[in-house]
């Protein structure tokens, strides 16, 4: 495969506000090669990020040097693994304004919307009163968006399927954005929990969540917002957020896989009976049945994901050393460079805001004549990692008419020549299937 170079007209760009070279540095993965020696071009962060040496080594030296099990044991191990895991819990809190007694660990983004989604349907059949609060039955509501990933979908439609509440949704507009229009009917007195992304993982598109919560409050409504394309990018403050629960995943924030985060309003999380059961989340234990922990220990069954809890501690740290407002504004201005350079290339169309106005780094795009397999082939062949398909939000491909799109996603390691080289790759794709000037040659 041989690669076309383009390089955009006019100015050159601002200088961006994160030190890319050294950033690279901090990941090893980056140091290798792809491809027949080809340099690694990562535009895949928002479907996993790449981990920095400091999160390495936080795994590394917990599994050396203090490896036991968390809450259980009376020997000095078992203390040094429960002082890591706890302070990791606080350090994670503190990063997104919460205090640790409301950050439960959990899987992923996917675990921790199923653990709400089952603490609300065991509400119904809780035999602790206080459990009941939040039940959801038959006539009740739930509102999600039609931009949503299938992990803050599929969950809630089962939920429903369960219960026998039912399932409503906000639509979309043509340029990418949430259609709020019908906001005060499809969220009503029936709804128990309004269900929503704060940044598409396909379109980019950052919600306007303060009207969405307003209205949630008039209703008596529960929100919660999925946070996995939002906290790994921009600062996110729950007092700020007002909501009852956020959602993100650690391997997309340069922590490990394994670990997630379900934060909830302390009021809110004591309220609800477990999803999982089990060791560590119990009060007393009896033949006749048992009593539970107060949040967060009453949703963290088990053993928990200790070393991948530490490393996402880490994470954490090396995202606030860099500074989550210089992150975002570092994506911004990746994201205005790459919507620009996208727009010169004929035949290629972004599926998602045309604009940097409420809007993240991901960058979906169709290339007419090319399907975006053979698109994101090509761009492999080059070095270059980008998702193909429907981003596990097949709705959303199937509102804009596309079969699936190719997306290309930013963070803290990328720059202006991964943008450059993803432009170039675009046009060898075009020139090697005959693809020119917006049509088949
Ligand atoms: N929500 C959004 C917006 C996502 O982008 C993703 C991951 N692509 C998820 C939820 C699910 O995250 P996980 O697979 O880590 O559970």
């Amino acid at each position: 495969m041989t690669q076309t170079v383009s390089r955009p007209a006019g100015a050159p760009q601002a200088p961006l506000p994160l030190d890319v070279e050294a950033i690279r540095a901090d990941f090893p993965i980056l140091g290798r090669t792809v491809r027949n020696g080809r340099r690694l071009v990562y535009l895949d962060s928002g479907a996993t990020s790449q981990k920095p040496r400091s999160v390495l080594d936080a795994e590394r030296d917990f599994y050396e040097n203090h490896n036991a099990a968390p809450h259980r044991g009376a020997h000095q191990l078992a203390e040094e693994a429960t002082g890591l895991y706890e302070a990791a819990r606080a350090t994670i809190g503190a990063f997104i304004g919460a205090p640790e007694n409301e950050i439960v660990f959990t899987r992923n983004t996917t675990d921790a919307i199923n653990t709400v989604a089952y603490a609300l349907s065991n509400a119904a059949t809780a035999k602790e009163p206080a459990f009941r609060r939040y039940a959801v039955g038959q006539g009740d509501e739930i509102v999600v968006t039609e931009m949503e990933h299938h992990a803050n979908l599929v969950p809630w439609q089962q939920l429903c399927e369960r219960t026998g509440a039912t399932l409503r949704w906000l639509g979309l507009t043509d340029d990418g954005r949430l259609d709020l229009a019908n906001l005060a009917t499809v969220v009503n007195d029936r709804t128990k929990l309004v269900a929503v992304t704060q940044q598409s993982n396909i379109l980019g598109t950052i919600n306007p969540l303060g009207d969405i919560v307003a209205r949630a409050r008039e209703v008596g409504a529960l929100v919660l917002v999925d946070g996995a394309q939002s906290v790994p990018h921009q600062p996110v403050d729950v007092t700020a957020l007002g909501a009852d629960f956020l959602v993100f995943s650690g391997h997309k924030m340069l922590g490990p896989t394994g670990v997630g985060v379900l934060w909830g309003r302390y009021d809110v999380l004591d309220a609800l009976p477990p999803f999982l059961t089990g060791g560590s989340m119990i009060e007393v234990v009896r033949m006749e049945g048992s009593t539970f922990m107060p949040p967060p220990q009453r949703f963290e069954a088990g053993v928990p994901m200790t070393a991948q809890v530490i490393g996402l501690g880490a994470a954490v740290e090396y995202l606030q050393r860099l500074g989550m407002d210089k992150v975002e504004a570092h994506e911004q201005a990746l994201t205005g460079y790459a919507l620009a350079r996208l727009a010169e290339i004929p035949g290629v169309t972004v599926i998602g805001p045309p604009d940097t106005v409420a809007r993240g780094g991901a960058v979906s795009f169709t290339v007419e004549g090319i399907h975006p397999h053979d698109v994101g082939q090509v761009l492999d062949d080059l070095g270059i990692a980008v998702r193909v398909g429907h981003h596990c939000a097949w709705p959303v491909v199937r509102r804009y008419g596309v079969p699936a799109t190719t997306r290309a996603t930013f963070y803290v390691h990328t720059g202006y020549d991964d943008i450059d080289a993803l432009a170039d790759g675009i046009r060898s794709a075009q020139q090697f299937f005959g693809v020119a000037a917006g049509g088949v040659s």
